[in-house]
């Protein structure tokens, strides 16, 4: 951290930490906080009185436009901790550009650059002891932007806060993952905000979510909303199918969130000399690859557990179990990702930021 950082960001010190209660070996994921929280607040048409203070709720009038217009983006990103004690982000420019877009969507103001990275390393440099060495333990940071101005006038609000939250993560084991292809609900529409990363868009996929989890499926695999008959996502992450040996994913579309680890899957995987085919994917294609033995894997991939692999998916009414085999691309990938994460192998993409 530089002197300048604190130049622009006024600090309250929370005297009273919590890290002593924590107990970093049992953490359940994104439910326990750190000291501190960034607030920046909008109005009279600029972002000002950017603060880090001490952890603690919002008091908001019941008829801010959040709670009632839904105008509510975020990001997801993470703080390594290396073996020499340095701290690392991976690739923050993506989560800043994003957000903004995400903004732009919502017609909410774009946060200016200099506060997001001198919000961010104040509060990292306050909050490091919560950074844990170890493979797979991590700083999960939450950046969001909400719409504070009172009055149910349907409108754009005039007002908003930019915060951010820091939670403790360890490795995260997605458990047994098999997914149900959508035949009949959507997540995004062409010309809508799928591409947001949008507080919206995750409430509309719970009650469909539920629905699979009763059918005995963890998570969704969302389709076109046109003709469901293309392959787009799953509810938290971007989705690859190994079909042989040539791994495939849908292109970005405004229907689609451009994950950062979906980029770095793909960069990765054609460095490893992997053929990866970025296309449209048919339904259909996949389960004639699956049927055909030649549906090797299938994984998620996004910031909290870098890539997920799938056991199996179902789609209207039949089920697919896949392979299980010895050493998949989901793992290799993984572990290739996180050693330029954890400042453990080089880092010939440029995706390493020192705090
Ligand atoms: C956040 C998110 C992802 C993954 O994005 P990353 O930048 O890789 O974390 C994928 N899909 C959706 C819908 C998301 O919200």
């Amino acid at each position: 951290m530089t002197k300048e950082t604190l130049q622009n960001i006024t600090v309250e010190k929370n005297k009273n930490s919590k890290i002593g209660e924590v107990d970093f070996d049992n953490l359940v994921f994104g439910s326990v906080f750190t000291d501190h929280m960034f607030v920046c607040d909008y109005h009279d048409g600029q972002w000002q009185d950017p603060q880090v203070i001490p952890y603690q709720p919002l008091t908001l009038d019941p008829s801010a436009r959040v709670f009632h217009y839904g105008q509510a983006v975020f990001e997801g990103m993470k703080a390594y901790r290396d073996d020499e004690d340095q701290v690392w982000l991976f690739r923050p420019d993506e989560n800043f550009n994003r957000i903004n877009k995400s903004c732009e969507r919502l017609a909410m103001p774009e946060f200016p650059e200099n506060y997001f990275y001198e919000g961010l390393k104040t509060l990292l440099e306050l909050d490091k002891d919560w950074i844990k060495k170890g493979f797979g333990n991590s700083l999960y940071i939450r950046p969001f932007v909400i719409a504070t101005q009172a009055g149910v006038m349907a409108s754009p609000s005039n007002a908003y806060k930019f915060i951010i939250i820091c939670s403790p993560a360890q490795a995260y084991y997605g458990g047994e993952v098999r997914v149900k292809i959508a035949d009949h609900y959507s997540r995004a529409a062409s010309g809508g905000f799928g591409f947001a990363k949008a507080a919206g868009n995750y409430a509309g996929q719970f009650y469909p979510t539920n629905l699979a989890k009763e059918d005995g499926f963890q998570q969704v695999i969302w389709t076109d909303a046109n003709t469901h008959e293309y392959l787009e996502e799953a509810g938290t992450m971007n989705v690859f199918f190994r079909i042989d040996d040539t791994l495939v994913t849908c292109p970005i579309s405004d229907r689609i969130l451009d994950g950062v680890t979906r980029k770095s899957v793909i960069d990765v995987a054609r460095d490893m000399g992997i053929n990866v085919e970025v296309r449209p994917v048919k339904v259909k294609e996949i389960i004639e690859a699956a049927n055909d033995g030649r549906l090797k894997e299938i994984f998620g991939s996004g910031t909290a557990a870098v890539i997920t692999p799938v056991l199996g998916f179902g789609y209207k009414g039949d089920k697919w179990e896949l392979p299980k085999q010895d050493s998949t691309y989901a793992q290799q990938i993984k572990k290739r990702i996180m050693d330029i994460q954890y400042n453990k192998a080089e880092d010939k993409f440029g995706w390493r930021y020192k705090v």
